[in-house]
C-alpha cells in the first residue's frame, strides 16, 4: 500500500471516500444536517475533487456532540474509548471498533517501520498511558512489529534510565522535550546516553520537532541515533496518520486511510499541491468515528514527489506550528517554533526556554527566558549570548524582545507535551 502508483492509490481513495460519505449520511444525523445545509448529497461525490464540496468538521463539532453524537456505530460495537484532555470544557471523545483497532495498529506499524523499528528492538514507551492515544497507539503498533515493549510511561526518570540501561532499550518513544530531559537525568546519574545506553532509534511525536530540536536530540543522544517525527491526533485516530522514513524528508501519510488537503485557513479554499496552509484530513477507513474534512489547525504543506525510500505516499512537511499556537505580538504573527529555532542556534544555551507575552498599557511585551548550558559568571559571555539571541529574534520576527538568561536547571522540565508559552494578556 505504501508503493502504489498515484492512479492505484486514488482509485482506492475514491472507493473508500464514497463508502464513508454514504455511511455517515445514513448513520450520523449531525453529518446529514451539515451536508443538507451545504447542498451536497452522497451522489455528488463522483471524483476525489468533489471532496471539496463537503463541509468541514471541527473540534467544536465533536464538543457539541459530546460524547458519542458523531459516532457511526452503536456504542456496543466499540472496544476502546480515548479522550483528549480539553483545557477548557468537555474533552473530545473518540472510539474504536475492532476493525478500527486493526487499522490503527497497521498504521502505527508502518510509521514505526519507516522510522527503523524492527522485531529485535526493545522499545521503551515514555508517553503517558491513559486516555491519551499516544502511548497505547505506539504500543500496539510496535508490538505488532514484534518489538519488545517496555511500557514505562512518563515520570520517575531515574528509573526510566535504569530500565534503559538494564534492558538495553534500543528504541525510545517520547516527546522531544521529554527525550532531552531523560538524557539530562542520565548525565546527572553519571550515565552517558551515547556510550552507556543502546538507544539507536527515537520515534518522537505529540510535539513539534523543529530542525534545531532534532540537532539537539543528536547532541544529547548521539549522531548515529535515527530521530524521526510522526504525526497524528486522537480525533483522527491517534498516532499513525503519518511518519518520517530514514531520509527524514517529510512525514509519509497513510493515504489509503487518510486523504490530506491543504486549505487557506481564513477562506477555507483548497490550495494547490506544495503550498503551505492548514492541514485537513478525511478518514476513509474508520468505522466508529469517520471524520470528514477535519480541520487539524496544523500548518504544513504536501509533497507528492517520490521519496528516496521508495514509498510513493504523499509526504507532509514537518509542521511549522498550529494556527492555535500562533501568537500575535504587536500585530506580528509569531510561532513559538521560530523562537525555538533562534534559541537553539545560539552557542552556550541549553534547549530549555520559556516565552512570556504581557501587555503594558497598549503595548505587547515579549520576554524570552533561556537557560544557559553551563553556569557562568563571566559578564562578557552573558552579554554576548544575550545580544546574539536578541539580534537573531529581531531578524527572525522583526520584534524587540527582552532576553533573560537563567542558570542551568531553573526552568520547568516536561514529561509530556511541553508548555513553554505564557500568554498573560488573556487574563
Ligand atoms: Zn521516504
Amino acid at each position: 500500500m505504501e508503493t502504489l502508483t498515484r492512479e492505484e492509490m486514488e482509485k482506492i481513495q475514491l472507493e473508500r471516500l464514497k463508502e464513508t460519505v454514504n455511511r455517515v449520511y445514513e448513520k450520523v444525523l449531525p453529518y446529514r444536517q451539515k451536508m443538507i445545509e451545504a447542498g451536497v448529497s452522497p451522489e455528488d461525490i463522483k471524483t476525489l475533487a468533489d471532496l471539496s464540496r463537503l463541509p468541514f468538521v471541527t473540534k467544536q463539532d465533536l464538543r457539541d456532540n459530546y460524547p458519542f453524537g458523531l459516532f457511526a456505530v452503536p456504542k456496543e460495537e466499540l472496544i476502546r474509548i480515548h479522550a483528549s484532555s480539553g483545557t477548557t470544557g468537555k474533552p473530545t471523545v473518540v472510539g474504536y471498533t475492532e476493525g478500527d483497532m486493526q487499522v490503527w495498529t497497521e498504521c502505527v506499524s508502518r510509521i514505526a517501520a519507516a522510522g527503523g523499528a524492527k522485531a529485535t528492538d526493545v522499545a521503551q514507551i515514555c508517553f503517558g498511558y491513559g486516555m491519551f492515544t499516544g502511548a497505547l497507539g505506539l504500543h500496539y503498533g510496535l508490538e505488532n512489529i514484534g518489538a519488545t515493549i517496555v511500557p514505562s510511561s512518563t515520570g520517575n526518570s531515574e528509573k526510566q534510565i535504569m530500565y534503559m540501561k538494564d534492558f538495553e532499550t534500543s528504541l525510545l518513544v517520547a516527546t522531544p522535550s521529554y527525550a532531552l530531559r531523560l538524557a539530562e537525568v542520565a548525565r546527572e546519574m553519571g550515565v552517558d546516553p551515547k556510550k552507556d545506553l543502546s538507544v539507536k532509534i527515537a520515534l518522537v511525536g505529540s510535539e513539534l520537532l523543529t530542525d534545531a530540536m532534532r540537532e539537539e536530540m543528536h547532541k544529547w543522544w548521539g549522531d548515529d541515533v535515527l530521530v524521526t517525527s510522526n504525526y497524528g491526533m486522537s480525533e483522527l485516530m491517534g498516532p499513525g496518520v503519518s511518519g518520517e522514513c530514514e531520509y527524514t524528508a517529510g512525514m509519509h501519510i497513510n493515504e489509503d486511510f487518510f486523504i490530506p488537503e491543504i486549505i487557506n485557513p481564513e477562506t477555507g479554499e483548497v490550495l494547490p499541491a506544495g503550498e503551505w496552509g492548514e492541514l485537513v484530513i478525511t478518514c476513509i477507513k474508520k468505522e466508529a468515528l469517520p471524520l470528514i474534512r477535519y480541520r487539524t489547525k496544523d500548518i504544513t504543506r504536501l509533497i507528492y514527489e517520490p521519496c528516496k525510500c521508495g514509498r510513493t505516499t504523499c509526504r507532509m512537511e514537518n509542521l511549522s506550528g498550529r494556527s492555535d499556537d500562533m501568537l500575535k505580538i504587536r500585530g506580528v504573527n509569531v510561532f513559538p517554533s521560530q523562537i525555538e529555532e533562534v534559541v537553539l542556534s545560539v552557542e552556550g544555551l541549553g534547549p530549555h526556554y520559556e516565552i512570556i507575552v504581557e501587555r503594558e498599557g497598549y503595548n505587547d511585551k515579549l520576554t524570552v527566558r533561556v537557560e544557559l548550558a553551563v553556569a557562568t559568571d563571566s559578564f562578557r559571555d552573558l552579554e554576548r549570548i544575550e545580544k546574539a539571541v536578541r539580534g537573531k529574534l529581531k531578524i527572525m520576527l522583526g520584534l524587540d524582545a527582552k532576553v533573560q538568561l537563567e542558570s542551568p536547571n531553573t526552568l520547568a522540565r516536561f514529561e509530556g507535551k511541553a508548555k513553554r508559552v505564557k500568554d498573560l494578556r488573556k487574563k
